[in-house]
């Protein structure tokens, strides 16, 4: 089965060093990009999908949030929410932890408790995938005392991330220092809660001094989840170390302009990785991702091209997931949208720079359609992308 995605106005790569290119059909083969402007039999499909102009970009990737069981979040008292989210252009997510899990005791975290947290998240709703979404879920939050043993079974439980968190980091840096090595030989990556206190009270506070020598994968939240470290630290860890830096919905929007300001200002965007820190006491923003492009385009200087290349292929890549860059041979996570009625901008292009939200007609995972039509947590595109059938030649409208 072979679907064309034709008449494109606007194609983003998801990729920072050339984030839009002059694209305008593309060819889809078993869940994959087979071919950019295909001609001849190439441009032949069982399906065609005309996108009457609008814009095409990769699904984001939402590099920060907290899953418990499923679709259901304690955090908020609500269900469904994973759908929502791709409703909102999200089509992978990384768990940042499953802290949320009722009648925790934030006094009482031991080894085996959040080892045995992370492998049964893992293997239950890290094992499938909720309204499509490719979610990522299983994340161990590190806590004094664990052995190699623990990193052993989080690894054959196919756990990929260690997160600090509940971590009190103390003068004898060996320890956490040895759970990042310990993380890394096992194939899994570390990220670590910056600023100040989460909604939890049971985090710790964490700023450049911390970063400067635990050297993680990711350091969250750069920027507030909620309450961000010092304007002084933010400048240190931009100027002073390489790693990702994540800048979620959770946070200071004031901290976030300083941070991504100065990383633009160094030529180190591709350091910028996003997500929500969702869900959680910022509650369920199902247009969560499109809000913090909005905000990188529309407040800190950067082009609509490289604030979705940051939403996508910068958020994938920081994470090690093969998604977010629309090229021939990556999945065919596709989201079709485009500026809706009544905003400031004709093109896509346009109403990102101007900060109004985008209206997604269609998104596909893996080639797949899971949204059809219209998103239900948007306002429809202004041009509403629709099927055809090509058996004469000509094509006409049809409804799904
Ligand atoms: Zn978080």
């Amino acid at each position: 089965m072979a679907l064309v995605i034709q008449n494109i106005g606007e194609f983003f790569t998801g990729d920072l060093s050339q984030p839009t290119a002059p694209v305008k059909s593309i060819r889809i083969e078993d869940g994959r990009i087979a071919a950019l402007d295909p001609t001849g039999e190439q441009a032949q499909a069982d399906t065609v999908l005309d996108a009457a102009g609008g814009a095409v970009m990769p699904g984001l990737v939402d590099g920060h949030v907290h899953p418990m069981l499923g679709e259901w979040t304690p955090a908020q008292d609500a269900i469904g929410w994973i759908g929502n989210y791709l409703h909102g252009g999200t089509t992978t997510m990384i768990s940042a932890g499953e802290l949320h899990v009722p009648g925790i005791d934030y006094d009482n975290l031991s080894p085996e408790l959040m080892t045995s947290l992370a492998v049964v998240t893992a293997a239950t709703t890290g094992r499938v995938r909720w309204s499509g979404v490719k979610l990522q879920a299983g994340t161990a939050l590190v806590v004094p005392n664990m052995t190699e043993a623990h990193f052993d079974r989080l690894a054959a439980a196919g756990v990929k991330w260690t997160k600090f968190l509940f971590y009190p980091f103390s003068a004898d840096t060996t320890e956490a220092r040895n759970y990042v090595a310990w993380s890394r030989a096992r194939g899994m990556r570390a990220k670590v809660h910056t600023g100040g206190v989460s909604r939890s009270g049971a985090s710790v506070v964490c700023g450049y001094n911390v970063l400067s020598w635990l050297q993680p994968d990711v350091a969250a939240h750069v920027s507030g989840g909620p309450i961000p470290m010092s304007d002084e630290d933010i400048d240190a860890v931009v100027d002073r170390t390489t790693f990702a830096l994540e800048v979620c919905s959770s946070g200071n929007y004031r901290s976030t302009h300083r941070l991504v300001t100065r990383l633009q200002a160094r030529n180190e965007l591709h350091r910028l990785t996003l997500g929500t820190d969702t869900p959680g006491g910022t509650g369920v923003i199902p247009r969560g991702m499109l809000r913090n492009v909005l905000y990188l385009a529309s407040m800190c200087g950067l082009t609509s091209g490289q604030a979705v290349a940051v939403a996508t292929g910068n958020t994938a890549k920081a994470h090690g997931v093969d998604v977010g860059l629309l090229a021939v041979g990556k999945p065919a996570d596709i989201v079709v949208c485009g500026p809706i009625t009544g905003s400031a901008g004709t093109t896509l292009t346009d109403a990102i720079a101007h900060g109004d939200l985008p209206g997604i007609s269609h998104v596909l995972i893996d080639g797949e359609f899971v949204v059809s039509e219209r998103s239900r947590q948007t306002p429809p595109p202004t041009k509403r992308a629709f099927f055809c059938c090509c058996n004469t030649g000509q094509f006409e409208a049809r409804s799904v």
